[in-house]
């Protein structure tokens, strides 16, 4: 599969550490192994829109990144190009890459791409969505997320621990309408298979976009009510992390036109 991206960024909103002073230097790949009902950015993950770029391109997208002051490279996505970002990565780190490594991920990975990552990867941000297969079927189209998805997570949290401020896992759980307890076993899951010491992002921006309207239980937004029922439960358990205490904001970005045009006119 031809290497393809939708668009490289400074990222200002995501967790304080991967944001930091810099914002994240993000990357996200066109096309995901997931095919969510209610994904918001539906337009690269499932229409591929975006470009077709060479290792060498992808390369030179991370060090601009890290020039223009990235804390991080932040890969969304990227699991279907794992060949590519790998060589991507050795030609960066040749040209004086040495910023941490992001994977941001569904956790609906293999183990045998993850342990191709092993050693590479700093930092695992990693979602857990369902802990039901048949949940996953019905909104992300794949048979198998959370047989999948907790045998990636094992993985990933051998590979790198809890979060400690620069290196380690963070687990993220995009809260959905109605799906309380889905969340509630999430987090016991990470409490007991993974340690409490893994930072939880617990999010509120979902929407009901894309074809979620075709699914009447998730067809609205989640309530604050049923949002601090999670952050609640998580709290009970002794989890850390971040919460969102307001709407979610329009995410701040910068230097998106200036990295994507410079390699327009390289292409
Ligand atoms: S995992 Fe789902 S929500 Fe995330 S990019 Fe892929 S299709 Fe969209």
């Amino acid at each position: 599969m031809s290497l393809r991206i939708s668009n490289a960024i400074l990222h200002f909103g995501e967790e304080p550490p991967i944001s930091g002073n810099g914002g994240s230097g993000t990357v996200f790949f066109s096309g995901c192994p997931m095919k969510c009902v209610y994904c918001q950015n539906f337009g690269f993950s499932q229409l591929m829109r975006g470009v077709n770029i060479s290792e060498s391109d992808l390369a030179f997208i991370m060090l601009e990144l890290q020039r223009a002051g990235a804390e991080n490279i932040n890969l969304v996505t990227a699991s279907q190009y794992l060949p590519h970002v790998l060589k991507s990565l050795e030609i960066a780190s040749k040209k004086g890459l040495n910023i941490p490594i992001v994977w941001n991920t569904s956790s609906y990975e293999s183990l045998e791409s993850l342990r191709l990552l092993d050693g590479i990867v700093d930092v695992y941000l990693a979602d857990i969505r369902y802990v039901e297969d048949e949940v996953g079927m019905r909104y992300s189209k794949v048979p198998n997320y959370w047989s999948v998805a907790k045998k990636a997570l094992k993985e990933m949290f051998k590979q790198v621990g809890a979060f400690d401020g620069k290196r380690g896992m963070i687990i993220r759980i995009l809260v959905f309408p109605g799906r309380i307890t889905n969340h509630k076993k999430a987090l016991d899951f990470v409490a007991s298979e993974l340690s409490k010491d893994v930072p939880v992002s617990i999010m509120r921006q979902y929407m009901p976009v894309f074809r979620a309207k075709e699914y009447p239980e998730i067809s609205r937004k989640v309530t604050e009510e049923e949002y601090m029922e999670v952050v609640e439960y998580a709290e009970r358990l002794g989890l850390d992390g971040w919460i969102q205490t307001d709407e979610p904001q329009i995410v701040p970005t910068r230097s998106v036109s200036s990295i994507y045009n410079l390699l327009k006119e390289r292409l």
